[in-house]
């Protein structure tokens, strides 16, 4: 038997990793005093299928799929028997001058399987990165550099979204639009250009989702004109803005962008980084919008939730563009660990388990039993919004139900519902006030039935 509240000295075995934790550990996105009293620190001792198991035993739904990397379930055997087969036979060697039949493979596999655009020359090239906000480092410096070497110097801006995010390093920070980590380093940050959000929640009143994005579409139209010739690439999280608090928009905007890019000459890169991997219903999130990027950035669930990889699908065009005899227009950017074996590896498997399992046949099921189970919440008093893109499910949470009348910041719903939801076994990770359901595939039908009701009675006990 294990023991589950194995007792050392005076503390649990749980309370000594957290004792532990708190004197040598910083966390990510924390405000380290807030542990442990305002919030919790739960120390995990090994994950099974939907769950998180603790060292006291105690078991959570990981609701959020840990940061939006775990596809199929925590220590899926098959990625885990992949990884432990690669270890054995090569761990790591640098991909400049060596390759391996992982990279080499999941390169293929990852350009089948990319999305198309029938009258567009397919995306042709991966370079490997490993993590995703490196994945958009590549991505901008490729576009960037691409320009600088066709002699187009005035090409130096990009276009991003208002709300939208693309990671925390200091590029793909100067292309995000969240405040809350982009405000103390402004004085950083590369000048980008920002266009408004297709967000359907901004809709006024009246308009359709589709109208909405029609409306950004023309304020982006009107911004690339007036920088005509400047910019280097526009870049989009198609669907939905995920750090952004889950906002949504309508597949039409991907299009128009997609369009407006041709006409003015930009490069077109979708970070699906979040939403790539089955999220929102189709493998890619630009599929629904039959758009295929210039770059494509993938990373989190490319390996199943395993292990940090990133990938950058790029054109022919793009690839050509750095052919040269001199090494300064080759794209030198490079990282120790590019294309490790077993992340690859990893990755390989995962795209296995997606052929093996028929996943998202799975996952259309498993999205109309969420839509089910949340239609209820939807008249819950304060609740202003639920929307859902395939696995993807959120609920926007305001006073009183209204739109324009949003909880203070002060008065901490979020996180009060985060900790009353971790008090009833679910991870409910909110962003600000909005919560939101983004579980591994293998989520069972009770697993969502409890997560619906713990959603309610989260909500219910942080708006008390
Ligand atoms: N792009 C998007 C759309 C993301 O959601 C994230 C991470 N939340 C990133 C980029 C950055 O990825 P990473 O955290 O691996 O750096």
């Amino acid at each position: 038997m294990r023991q589950t509240n194995h007792q050392v000295g005076m503390l649990t075995e749980a309370d000594d990793w957290r004792v532990r934790d708190l004197s040598v550990v910083w966390h990510p996105c924390t405000q380290m005093r807030e542990h442990p009293d305002t919030l919790p620190l739960v120390p995990i001792a090994r994950g099974e299928g939907a769950w998180l198991i603790g060292h006291d035993g105690r078991r959570y739904l990981d609701a959020v799929s840990s940061w939006w990397t775990n596809l199929f379930g925590h220590a899926e055997p098959r990625i885990a028997a992949a990884i432990g087969a690669q270890a054995m036979q090569l761990e790591q060697v640098m991909l400049a001058g060596f390759t391996h039949a992982p990279a080499v493979e999941l390169a293929e596999r990852l350009l089948a399987i990319a999305p198309r655009q029938s009258d567009r020359a397919p995306l042709a090239k991966v370079f490997y990165a490993d993590n995703g906000s490196a994945g958009v480092e590549v991505a901008l410096k490729m576009a960037f550099h691409w320009f600088h070497n066709r002699g187009e110097h005035r090409r130096t801006r990009f276009i991003a979204l208002e709300n939208g995010y693309h990671g925390e390093t200091l590029g793909a920070l100067a292309v995000g639009d969240i405040p809350l980590y982009r405000r103390v380093y402004a004085p950083l940050l590369a000048e980008a250009l920002f266009a408004p959000s297709p967000d359907a929640y901004l809709a006024r009143p009246g308009e359709s989702a589709a109208d909405c994005a029609a409306r950004a579409a023309d304020a982006l139209a009107a911004l690339l004109e007036r920088h005509a010739g400047e910019v280097c690439a526009v870049i989009v999280e198609p669907r939905v803005q995920c750090a952004g608090g889950m906002r949504m928009h309508h597949p039409d905007y991907l299009a128009r962008v997609r369009e407006l890019c041709d006409a003015s000459g930009a490069f077109l890169i979708a970070d699906e980084i979040a939403v790539g991997f089955g999220r929102t219903g189709t493998l890619f999130a630009s599929e629904s919008s039959g758009v295929m990027p210039d770059l494509l950035c993938l990373s989190k669930g490319l390996t199943g939730g395993f292990l940090p990889l990133a990938a950058v699908l790029a054109t022919q065009a793009i690839y050509d563009g750095f052919l040269d005899d001199s090494r300064e227009r080759a794209f030198l950017h490079s990282h120790s660990y590019t294309g490790n074996p077993l992340a690859c590896a990893a990755a390989l498997a995962s795209l296995q388990v997606f052929r093996d399992d028929d996943i998202l046949t799975r996952n259309r099921a498993t999205a109309a039993a969420m839509t089910a189970l949340a239609e209820p919440l939807s008249q819950h008093r304060h609740v202003a919004d639920v929307r859902q893109a395939g696995m993807m499910l959120a609920f926007e949470l305001t006073e009183g139900g209204n739109k324009a009348t949003p909880f203070p910041a002060a008065s901490r719903i979020g996180l009060k519902a985060y900790r009353a939801a971790l008090a009833r076994g679910v991870v409910l990770r909110p962003l600000g006030d909005v919560l939101y359901w983004m579980p591994p595939y293998c989520v069972d039908a009770e697993q969502l039935q409890l997560l619906a009701d713990v959603t309610r009675a989260a909500i219910d006990e942080a708006t008390a």
